[in-house]
């Protein structure tokens, strides 16, 4: 039986600063969302991005990748999950999950000055747009407003190594909008 771990019927009591890491300096501002815990990330280490090993994850060799331009990386940026719980294959449970923690995201989103939201694969994008109510498109920087703030966000693919074509498309993603991107995160 696979292990799953649920907080979304409990999330009055999940802690803000779970699944929640504040960037340093610059980084602070970018806020970076994944879909939900990584089978073997900071679930396992208490590090985003990081094993149990100390060793850094291909999502977050990718996305270091993407970010060094910019002088950001993952250990540098904010990072969440928009989903809390962790439902291993079942990935069928993360619409449902996704919007009872959405309460829990939002109060992570509006207890800092983020600027900007990079939001990490299709099935992320999907639960965004429904539960923000707004029609974000993949690889385009839109502003959206939530809950009275207005944020720049960039819908990018899933930089997993599971999916090599999402990473090859993000490096097109980010040449595409390099002067916008230097300006947002410079
Ligand atoms: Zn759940």
């Amino acid at each position: 039986m696979e292990e799953h771990e649920h907080y979304c019927e409990n999330i009055e009591n999940f802690p803000i600063d779970k699944f929640f890491q504040i960037g340093k300096d610059k980084g602070k501002k970018v806020l970076i969302v994944g879909e939900a815990p990584a089978p073997n990330g900071w679930r396992k280490s208490g590090k985003a991005f990081y094993t149990l090993n100390g060793k850094l994850l291909p999502t977050g060799k990718n996305l270091n990748i993407l970010l060094e331009t910019y002088e950001l990386s993952v250990e540098k940026c904010s990072f969440t999950e928009l989903v809390k719980c962790y439902v291993g294959k079942e990935r069928k449970l993360l619409t449902a999950c996704g919007g009872k923690c959405w309460p829990i995201f939002m109060r992570q989103v509006q207890s800092y000055d983020f600027a900007v939201l990079i939001i990490l694969g299709v099935k992320t994008l999907e639960l965004l747009n429904l539960y923000a109510n707004s029609s974000l498109r993949m690889g385009e920087i839109t502003d959206l407003e939530i809950s009275n703030k207005r944020y720049t966000v960039l819908p990018i693919y899933h930089p997993s190594s599971i999916s090599p074509i999402g990473h090859k498309n993000n490096l097109k993603i980010f040449e595409e909008h390099r002067k916008l991107l230097e300006r947002l995160l410079g």
